[in-house]
């Protein structure tokens, strides 16, 4: 068996429906860094490119969206640094454990400008949205899976319910092709 991602091996979870949002913690025993959010999770999903933090033996990260305005850091800050400052998306890990604890967009005009990238799975409570699709899978031959695996790689996430795509979901991009759409006046903008 492929092994995706530790929270989706045995099967999706289903959220509870009611996760208003949790506290996400670091990995280390003592002295963990802390960020409160304070919203559900939104477009949970398994991630296979390169930059995206993931847990221990798994070939793909597991990561969702949540308002930045509704994200805090609470404990421990200090430990944090930003991963690759020249990237769109800069992805504070805890320099100790090396856990990435939010991804945050600072370019106005990005598409997701306004939403923070988080880790599910790192919530101390149960219960959020579970995982809707697989993206960037073909990215994960560049962190070494050999290609002839891809078959099965994709047949497991289908059995799994998480959609396989190359790129994000139909829905995302959509929505990414509209924020150029209009910031280009191609589209009227609202
Ligand atoms: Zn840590
Ligand atoms: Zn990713």
């Amino acid at each position: 068996m492929v092994a995706i991602h530790p929270a989706v091996d045995q099967g999706v979870q289903a959220g509870n429906g009611s996760f208003q949002g949790g506290t996400l913690v670091c990995r280390c025993s003592s002295n963990p860094v802390e960020v409160r959010v304070e919203a559900p999770v939104a477009h949970n999903h398994v991630c296979g490119c390169t930059k995206c933090w993931k847990p221990e033996g798994a070939t793909f990260s597991m990561v969702a969206v949540v308002p930045r305005d509704k994200l805090a850091v609470t404990a421990n800050a200090e430990k944090l640094q930003v991963v690759d400052p020249s990237a769109a998306i800069q992805r504070y890990a805890c320099r100790d454990c090396g856990t990435h604890m939010y991804g945050r967009i600072e370019n106005r005009d990005h598409p997701f400008y306004g939403l923070d990238f988080v880790h599910p799975e790192l919530f101390r409570e149960s219960g959020w949205a579970a995982p809707e699709f697989a993206a960037f899978v073909s990215s994960i031959i560049e962190a070494g899976t050999p290609p002839d695996q891809m078959e099965g790689v994709r047949s497991r996430l289908r059995d799994l319910g998480l959609e396989p795509y190359d790129c994000l979901s139909p829905a995302l991009m959509d929505a990414i092709a509209t924020h150029t759409a209009k910031s280009k006046g191609v589209l009227a903008a609202e």
